[in-house]
């Protein structure tokens, strides 16, 4: 089928662009290389370097006729929207409404939406994170993402659109970007291995579902071919990992010798969060391939092979 994918320059959307296209899928990218690279795509993926809130874009939809839409394009920066929350919600929101109006108005059978298991629930009542829990984001990009799927249910009700929204746990893997604040994996892997120092905030016994970007690529196609999907479905790994354990396993793999340094705690940030992923798993056939140790390696190579190129 013919997928068009928007933020498909980005860290995740680019290895769904991937898994798409190792899968036989056409795939198109909408993406206004804001935080994406052109070259974390191949050469023949066809690009739009168009913003999601453009006019136009119902032109490419009109153009292109996509089956599908994987809609990644967003504001991502937590930060970010808490410093500016009208353009926070302005991109996720309004520009995804934009998408959602071409999908209805071109055919879009279904779509599939990266949403955010790490912001939308805010302090977890419990452990691991269902998706019955309760949802009270604690930042402006948490807000504006959850709004999202409020209107996905209203498209389906009144047009028909089929979508599963995807929560996401904490992503990470190769095209990660190491000078953002949010990817913790992507900043030590970058630092660790170049013998540079290291701050965890606070003690580092806050916990986190490190879940590697090729798994959630899986689970994109999972709920793009799955007949039926339909609604919320968090990912994760289950496990909690908690950063000073994160920090163990890339000393071990990097041979870095320093100690970390402990800076303060994050204000706002969640002491503790993973999420259940039961129903990915009985619903999409959906289970994580890849250990942390061996995602790490595989980051760690991405790192190594990006500087070999410089
Ligand atoms: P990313 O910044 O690498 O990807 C976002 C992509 O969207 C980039 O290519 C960027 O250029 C593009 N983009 C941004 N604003 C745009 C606009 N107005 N118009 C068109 N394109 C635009 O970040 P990512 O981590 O790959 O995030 C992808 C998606 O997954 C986002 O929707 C994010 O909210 C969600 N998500 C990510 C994580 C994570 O751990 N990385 C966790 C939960 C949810």
């Amino acid at each position: 089928m013919k997928v068009l994918v928007t933020g498909g320059a980005g860290f995740i959307g680019s290895h769904v662009v991937d898994a798409l296209r190792a899968r036989g899928h056409a795939v198109v990218v909408v993406d206004n290389l804001s935080t994406g690279r052109r070259a974390n795509l191949p050469a023949d993926v066809r690009v739009y370097p168009l913003d999601i809130r453009d006019p136009q874009l119902a032109e490419v939809f009109a153009q292109e006729r996509p089956e599908a839409v994987c809609h990644h394009a967003a504001q991502v920066d937590v930060r970010r929207s808490v410093a500016d929350p009208l353009l926070d919600a302005d991109v996720n929101v309004r520009g995804s409404l934009n998408v959602l109006e071409c999908a209805r108005r071109s055919g879009v059978r279904r779509l599939v939406y990266a949403s955010t298991g790490g912001a939308v629930y805010g302090e977890p009542d419990y452990l691991p994170v269902d998706e019955a829990h309760p949802v009270r984001p604690l930042s402006p990009y948490g807000a504006s993402k959850h709004i999202v799927e409020h209107y996905l249910f209203m498209y389906r009700h009144n047009y028909g659109l089929e979508y599963v929204v995807l929560r996401y746990p904490n992503v990470y893997g190769p095209r990660q970007d190491p000078h953002g604040e949010a990817g913790v994996v992507a900043i030590f892997s970058d630092r660790m291995r170049r013998g540079a120092p290291v701050a965890i905030n606070g003690d580092g016994e806050q916990t986190r579902d490190f879940t590697f970007v090729g798994d959630c690529a899986a689970a994109n196609l999972l709920a793009l071919e799955t007949a039926g999907a339909t609604g919320l479905y968090n990912l994760g790994t289950g496990a909690p990992t908690s950063i000073n354990q994160l920090f163990a396993v890339l000393q071990e793999l990097t041979g870095y010798r320093a100690a970390p340094e402990h800076g303060p705690a994050k204000l706002g940030e969640t002491r503790h969060i993973y999420l259940e992923a039961r129903r990915a798993r009985a619903e999409l056939g959906w289970q994580p391939q890849v250990s942390l140790r061996a995602g790490l390696a595989q980051t760690l190579a991405y790192f190594q092979s990006v500087e070999q190129t410089l």
